[in-house]
């Protein structure tokens, strides 16, 4: 027996390991404070839950699904886009559903990129669109998220060679993990900039509900000859506490739409057709106010912990989007031993920076997924080990490695 040498290309998937790290700690009985995955901690909302119960029993729903999703599901989401975003997309050509975005992103890249062929990929990112790249043959090129630039790439930054090669670029907003947010005029400069290199952008748009302080994210669909050159994934993952159900839907570009399905047809056969009519309801079912209170929820977790982490010595980015709080290491510290630091010392889980990519490397990303008082003990205990850390510093104490301040 002998593994593909493509998975030699693969790095571990880090939150598999960080799996593993909890289960240890929680069977030894330690309180532990998980902020570490973006998963929603409350449940998805009742009549999603119902519709579910009164579809599952119809015999129609036991049968294979359709390829492309049920019409009733491409219908829902095009009706959503267009009430929502002022889209107007045909749900023939232009929208297609995914067992999860994730597989969506994945099977996209298999559906452009050839071995030599490059993909423009943020840095720092969710991991699955440079892996699935380096699966596929081709090469991601990093496009550093920096501070400096409010976290959007530079395009002009980008080598004339590697633009010659590049035949995919996957941008996300409300972005994962830095937690920036774009305006409508990034995502025009961004169709510009692909229509003159002729690639294909897939904005990942798994955080586009969630937004705060009276800003609503935008959709790249919404700038005037988007759907030429992009495709854009919705999931219900995030904003209907859905990750488990596994669904999603990919819209824009018939081009990109017709390849994808391509590989999906001949990789699998569609989500269960009840997970789909539930997902439809989500979308008639007043979305409005469901995402506005769970958006309320969050922004006041949000408040909790910055406040707290602030009081702590910390200097954490303001998030404007996302669940996530992306927060600059202290001195002395890089992102994997400062998380380490925290998992041992304060029994707080976080995501280090450096997981994301190299442009990650002097951060952590906090999610917002546990209730305020937890984000306040988490804050608390990190403070905590932080002013522990000083103490021992001013005594002069030697230590193992650098700690903060
Ligand atoms: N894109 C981003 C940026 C994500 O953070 C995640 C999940 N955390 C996904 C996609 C995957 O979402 P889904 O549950 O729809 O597969």
């Amino acid at each position: 027996m002998r593994e593909a040498r493509r998975l030699e290309r693969v790095p571990p998937y880090f939150f598999a390991e960080m799996d593993r790290t909890k289960a240890r700690l929680l069977r030894n009985g330690v309180d532990l404070i998980d902020l570490g995955v973006g998963d929603p901690d409350t449940p998805t909302p009742e009549p999603i839950v119902r519709e579910l119960c009164r579809q599952a029993p119809q015999p129609a729903n036991h049968r294979y699904p359709a390829y492309e999703g049920s019409v009733e599901f491409r219908q829902a989401i095009c009706q959503y886009y267009a009430s929502r975003f002022g889209v107007s997309l045909d749900p023939e050509r232009e929208a297609i559903g995914l067992i999860g975005s994730k597989e969506g992103l994945s099977h996209l890249v298999w559906a452009f990129v050839d071995p030599g062929d490059c993909v423009l990929v943020p840095d720092p990112a969710y991991p699955v669109y440079a892996v699935q790249t380096l699966l596929s043959g081709g090469s991601p090129y990093h496009m550093p998220l920096l501070s400096e630039n409010d976290f959007l790439p530079d395009f002009d930054a980008i080598p004339p060679d590697v633009l010659s090669r590049a035949r995919l670029m996957f941008l996300n907003y409300p972005n994962n993990p830095t937690s920036a947010v774009c305006s409508l005029d990034f995502f025009r400069k961004a169709v510009e900039f692909a229509r003159e290199h002729g690639m294909l952008i897939c904005h990942d748009a798994a955080y586009i509900e969630m937004s705060y302080d009276g800003f609503a994210a935008p959709s790249i669909l919404q700038v005037d000859g988007a759907r030429e050159v992009a495709v854009e994934t919705y999931s219900w993952s995030k904003p209907f506490n859905m990750t488990g159900w596994r669904i999603a839907a990919m819209l824009g570009s018939g081009r990109a739409i017709s390849a994808l399905r391509v590989i999906k047809t001949n990789t699998d056969s569609g989500q269960f057709t009840a997970v789909q009519m539930a997902a439809a309801l989500a979308l008639r079912d007043e979305p409005g106010a469901f995402i506005m209170a769970m958006n309320s929820m969050y922004s006041k977790r949000r408040d909790a912990l910055i406040k707290g982490l602030e009081r702590a010595g910390l200097d954490p980015v303001m998030p404007h989007g996302t669940f996530y709080v992306w927060c600059p290491v202290p001195v002395g510290e890089d992102s994997s031993s400062f998380s380490a630091l925290l998992l041992k010392e304060a029994h707080v889980i976080v995501a280090p920076g450096s997981a994301y990519g190299a442009r990650g490397e002097g951060y952590v990303r906090f999610a917002l997924t546990v209730d305020e008082a937890r984000l306040e003990e988490a804050a608390s205990r990190i403070g905590g080990v932080l002013a522990s850390g000083m103490r021992e510093r001013a005594r002069g104490e030697t230590r193992e490695r650098p700690r903060p301040y």
